[in-house]
């Protein structure tokens, strides 16, 4: 049942955007609800805003940045802005985090995770805030001084996914504000309650009106965001198809743009690995947060000696795994974001078994659950490289398991796809592992485990799966312009330095 500190009487709370400071309706007075995805009853509404809306948010992010108090502010205290809101969202774990499971549907001890990982992100970026220098620099002439500065961009324009709201804006919000930017953010449409939370928050650590504003809409309001002008950053994280959308909007007005998306990810097992670890990683790899994870390992690669033996274990563990109520201890697999969501992976498993794919567990959804939205782990062996399911994401709990014999084979199909997001490999031997780590083209690639993330270290996509990183000192780096200065410091400037 949806956890009811979190609801009004009546069952649905309403909430408002936070924009300047304060909570504001959309100017239209549209609203819509929010379903809880387990039960599938509604349990909040907030704003649509229209492009309006969206500009109002903007204006105040602007006259925020370009204001005294915020130019004046020294990194340090930016800093700590940064450190403060991250002493209050440890202290308000128990509020949000069932915020984010009544949009999401993750598993509370999930999302509690990815809260405190938001926490220490802030921190992270805090520290950083004033540590960003620019360089000197050597040029070929006497008596000239060149430096580089370091400097905001101004607004940040900022668009997330339902699956991690707040563990999300954590890769684009601490950085983007230690940089000294102001950011307008809007989250999912299935997810925009936990984002608001945020909001209030930042204002409760003392982070000046218009730093941190939140709209709330569909697909239509985060075109409005980065199709305006104002904004000086565009920062994506959500599927390839509205990537697209996202780099061409922005690119009309020559607007810089980070884009995270989609992937289907690789993840190869050789027989001389640890296979219980192996198991493992592929376990967690494609169904954590019911395979909705950017990174899924969704395409398990396994080496004809151990692919019977392997799979015997791989299935064993996936129908132990606990599927249903996300505020449940037990649970390890929660519900899909939606009906459609659930339409979706039934017909990439229908169209897999079609085509010749064998199903070794799961397969349908759990309709006796609640809002009949759980979707067990699924697990597809003989999968070839061209059905659908081992081409496309499929952002459910569905892993397709591909044979290999030889090394070259299985980077070849590895990299046979338009993705970039993460790869796996597992193996004892360190030459075929860093081979791997040099031919695999990915952002993200990982030796011996699966889906580790962290704050300290790059995240982003090759091909495809995105433009740019997140996370580590390079995630500060794509909301920080550079401007060379050069200065002359001759007493007597001949006019020789004009040719
Ligand atoms: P989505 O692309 O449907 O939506 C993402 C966000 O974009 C939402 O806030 C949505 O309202 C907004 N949006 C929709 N149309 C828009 C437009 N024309 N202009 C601007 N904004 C628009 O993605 P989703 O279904 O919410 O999330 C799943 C996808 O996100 C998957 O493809 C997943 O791989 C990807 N993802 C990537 C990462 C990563 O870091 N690489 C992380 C998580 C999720």
């Amino acid at each position: 049942m949806v956890d009811p500190a979190l609801l009004a009487e009546d069952g649905i709370r309403d909430y408002d955007m936070f924009v300047d400071g304060g909570h504001v309706e959309a100017t239209s007075g549209n609203r819509f609800a929010v379903e809880y995805p387990y039960t599938r009853e509604q349990w909040a509404t907030v704003p649509r805003a229209g492009p309006d809306d969206v500009d109002r948010a903007i204006g105040a992010a602007r006259e925020t940045f370009e204001s005294e108090a915020w130019q004046s502010l020294t990194a340090t205290e930016r800093g700590e802005l940064l450190y403060a809101l991250a002493d209050i969202i440890d202290g308000r774990i128990d509020e949000l985090a069932p915020a984010e499971s009544l949009g999401n549907g993750k598993p509370l001890a999930e999302s509690e995770g990815q809260i405190t990982s938001l926490a220490t992100r802030l921190r992270y970026y805090a520290g950083l805030a004033d540590k960003i220098t620019g360089d000197t620099i050597p040029v070929d002439a006497d008596d000239t001084f060149t430096f580089t500065r370091r400097e905001p961009y101004g607004v940040v324009g900022a668009i997330t996914p339902y699956n991690s709201p707040l563990s999300l804006s954590g890769f684009k919000i601490p950085p983007a504000v230690a940089a000294g930017n102001t950011v307008v953010l809007k989250p999912s449409e299935e997810t925009p309650v936990s984002s608001i939370l945020l909001a209030e928050l930042a204002a409760e650590a003392g982070w000046p009106d218009g730093v941190l504003n939140v709209v709330t809409g569909m697909g239509e309001t985060g075109a409005a965001l980065t199709g305006n002008a104002d904004v000086d950053v565009v920062t994506f994280t959500g599927g390839v198809e509205t990537g697209r959308k996202v780099a061409e909007a922005a690119g009309r007005n020559l607007t810089p743009v980070l884009l995270e998306l989609g992937g289907k990810s690789p993840n190869i097992i050789f027989p001389d690995a640890d296979l219980d670890a192996a198991v493992g990683g592929a376990i967690r790899g494609i169904f954590a947060s019911a395979g909705q994870t950017c990174v899924a390992g969704s395409r398990l690669f396994l080496h004809d000696d151990v692919h019977d033996e392997f799979l015997d274990r791989l299935v064993e563990r996936a129908e132990e795994m606990v599927l249903g109520d996300p505020f449940e201890e037990d649970t390890d697999v929660g519900p899909v974001i939606s009906a459609d969501a659930k339409s979706r992976i039934q017909r990439f498993v229908d169209g897999a078994l079609e085509e010749g794919a064998t199903l070794l567990t799961g397969g349908s959804p759990r309709d006796d659950l609640q809002g009949g939205l759980c979707y067990p782990p699924t697990v597809l062996a003989d999968v070839t490289d061209e059905m659908e399911v081992a081409c496309d994401e499929v952002f459910g709990p569905v892993l397709s398991v591909l044979s290999f014999e030889a090394e070259d084979e299985a980077l070849e199909r590895a990299n046979d796809t338009s993705y970039g997001l993460a790869a796996g490999v597992w193996t004892n031997d360190v030459s075929r592992a860093l081979r791997f780590t040099e031919e695999l083209e990915a952002g993200n690639v990982w030796v011996n485990t699966y889906r580790q993330l962290s704050m300290t270290t790059p995240f982003g996509g090759y091909k495809d799966s995105g433009i740019g990183r997140e996370n580590g000192i390079e995630g500060i780096e794509e909301f920080l312009q550079t401007k060379s200065v050069r200065m002359d410091y001759a007493e007597d400037r001949a006019d020789t330095q004009y040719p």
